[in-house]
């Protein structure tokens, strides 16, 4: 059901889904009520419905461009490709909920962070970083707003996503993108032009002074994470970053 899962800091964890959770996507042609069961479903496993408030993962309305929503309050999906959550101004100390994120993916980057307020509360963020994602500067755009509201410390999670031996481009995309990150310039494992998009991710958070705790493996050559790539009508797995007790 997860690839990984990990408390990453004191009430706070992050996780990555694999096909064993299923497709949580409404997009791809698959019956809408199967898939909120298996969100539902997450959110059961992980917890979420045994705390005082139930709470559920906020999902967007992904569109490959760099708008960041700040998430107050669990709600219909915006269209954005990157959320920001924190706790809400005024709060009670021992109050540490703040709105759960899921970002989903089949080959693009799936990118979770944590941060610290001056209050000590977590922020979170996730983001979804296809190649327009990391050309627009999605991840950039996402820290800029976690430190706008007053995130320190941040730490960034990236999840599986397909690698630079695999993700093969037409040679002139490879030298637009190259030409804004340098790090992405790849080429594939069989000598064609390539893009190394969590490279170029990682190159964006290193220039922000954000470390990458983690970064995951590739989805097309792993059967058990979906990949768009690979299956062309496939399912999507979910980055997921919450606050527990
Ligand atoms: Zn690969």
């Amino acid at each position: 059901m997860f690839w990984c899962r990990n408390e990453v800091r004191p009430g706070v964890s992050v996780a990555f889904t694999d096909t064993g959770a299923g497709n949580l996507a409404l997009h791809v042609q698959d019956d809408p009520t199967e898939v909120m069961a298996r969100r539902a479903r997450l959110e059961r496993v992980l917890g979420l419905e045994d705390q005082s408030v139930s709470r559920r993962f906020q999902y967007m309305d992904q569109v490959h461009g760099n708008h960041v929503e700040f998430i107050e309050a669990y709600g219909p999906g915006p269209t954005a490709d990157a959320m920001v959550s924190a706790a809400p101004a005024l709060h009670m100390a021992s109050d540490r909920s703040v709105q759960p994120l899921a970002v989903m993916v089949a080959d693009c980057v799936p990118v979770l962070l944590v941060g610290t307020d001056a209050g000590s509360s977590p922020v979170l963020a996730a983001a979804h970083a296809g190649r327009p994602g990391v050309a627009s500067a999605v991840v950039p755009a996402t820290v800029a707003e976690m430190r706008r509201r007053g995130a320190v410390d941040i730490s960034a999670w990236l999840g599986p996503s397909i690698c630079g031996s695999c993700y093969e481009v037409p040679e002139q995309l490879r030298e637009e993108v190259a030409a804004e990150i340098p790090e992405t310039w790849s080429s594939t494992s069989w000598g064609t032009p390539a893009l190394d998009l969590p490279a170029g991710v990682r190159a964006q958070l290193a220039a922000l002074n954000v470390p990458v705790e983690y970064s995951g493996e590739c989805t097309l050559e792993n059967d058990s994470l979906f990949s768009y790539r690979r299956d062309s009508l496939t399912g999507r797995f979910a980055g997921l970053v919450w606050t527990h007790d």
